[in-house]
């Protein structure tokens, strides 16, 4: 077997430990003789895997007990649809911090359902810093705050979490269990699973209680948080291959010391991949530092031409996807939970040395 490393922004590496229970499970799941995508959502062998994930999640990031832990689906894109059509009514004021393209596209969503506020835009800098605070511009009375704490394209991040009585929205997506944080500072957090959580498929949403009964009337049944918390998020058949692969992966998280111990990793593996880049004039990368991503390091060749051919020779070196995104250019290194402190090691010593054969 060989495997590579995989920088993907998502669908993301997975522990290999995960996908080789996974493997070892799929004949014959928990005795049944059938695999876990062959059985009933409703059944006890399901049923128990679902209530596990959810008490392993709440453990790992300390969910208090008047919050609700949805499986949803739609993906983050649905949630920013969602987040408007159970929080505000059609005349009510929502703020916006445009701190990336996916804040960008929640605003737009939102607008379709009430009135938006931009708070704040870092698109006059292309995405590359989070304006501070103290010069936003927020609504009186704002239904609510919407934040991308991890903008996965740029490679954005909030390291403090903004201030306001309005509830906070935010779309953790790309930063979801990679450092311990007080989900009390948030009304609503959610997150698509395919870059920390498991594979496409399922969203987590964390909502506080009293949030749920702001639903608007006349909002279709799967599009209200309340159906979720209402059936154990059981309201429709759920998508139940990713939801076990979420246990397996929360349990993961929990063997190797949580949340706190990931935020070591995290902090080790994304300094060291900043310095080395910081250190070279061959690579750059142009977010503010105090606001750096430690999930998703975009980095530039000064000659562009050597993209192709870093790419080439990364991938034949087994660092696979490390392409950036189209609106950023150059390249972009996703260093999820999943990827081992090795493979950003192996990206370090492989930037090294093709820098000291072109540069
Ligand atoms: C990947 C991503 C999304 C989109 O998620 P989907 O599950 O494809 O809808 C939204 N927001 C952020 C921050 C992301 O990283």
């Amino acid at each position: 077997m060989s495997r590579v490393y995989n920088f993907s922004p998502g669908p993301a590496t997975l522990p290999l430990e995960v996908l080789e229970t996974i493997r070892n499970d799929i004949p014959d799941w928990c005795g049944t003789g059938m695999s876990v995508m062959e059985v009933s959502h409703r059944g006890k062998d399901f049923t128990k895997v679902a209530a596990h994930a959810e008490a392993t999640l709440r453990e790992l990031m300390g969910v208090p007990d008047d919050y609700s832990v949805l499986f949803c689906q739609g993906g983050a894109t649905l949630q920013m649809a969602m987040a408007p059509l159970n929080l505000a009514g059609p005349d009510d004021t929502v703020d916006y911090v445009l701190t990336g393209s996916w804040g960008k596209k929640a605003a737009g969503e939102a607008g379709k359902f009430c009135k938006v506020n931009i708070a704040a835009d870092a698109s006059d800098r292309n995405f590359t810093y989070i304006p501070d605070e103290s010069a936003w511009a927020r609504a009186d009375d704002a239904a609510y705050l919407h934040i991308t704490p991890n903008e996965t394209i740029a490679g954005v991040e909030f390291h403090f979490v903004p201030g306001g009585d309005a509830p906070i929205v935010a779309d953790m997506s790309s930063n979801i269990l990679s450092r311990p944080i007080d989900v009390r500072d948030y009304g609503v957090i959610y997150a698509g699973a395919q870059k920390n959580i498991g594979p496409a498929g399922i969203t987590l949403v964390i909502v506080r209680n009293d949030l749920l009964e702001r639903v608007r009337p006349n909002t279709p049944h799967l599009l209200t948080w309340k159906s979720y918390a209402d059936s154990d998020s059981m309201t429709n058949t759920p998508p139940t291959f990713t939801w076990y692969v979420a246990d397996l992966v929360f349990q993961w998280l929990k063997d190797r010391g949580g949340v706190e111990a990931m935020a070591e990793v995290n902090q080790r593996k994304s300094s060291r991949l900043y310095a080395a880049i910081d250190a070279s004039d061959f690579y750059s990368n142009p977010v503010a530092e105090d606001c750096r991503s430690r999930m998703n390091v975009p980095f530039i060749l000064a000659d562009d031409g050597l993209d192709a051919t870093f790419l080439e020779e990364s991938a034949a070196a087994g660092l696979v996807n490390l392409k950036g995104h189209r609106s950023v250019g150059g390249m972009r290194a996703s260093i999820y939970n999943a990827m081992p402190e090795e493979g950003v090691d192996t990206l370090i010593a492989f930037m090294a040395e093709f820098e000291r054969k072109y540069g």
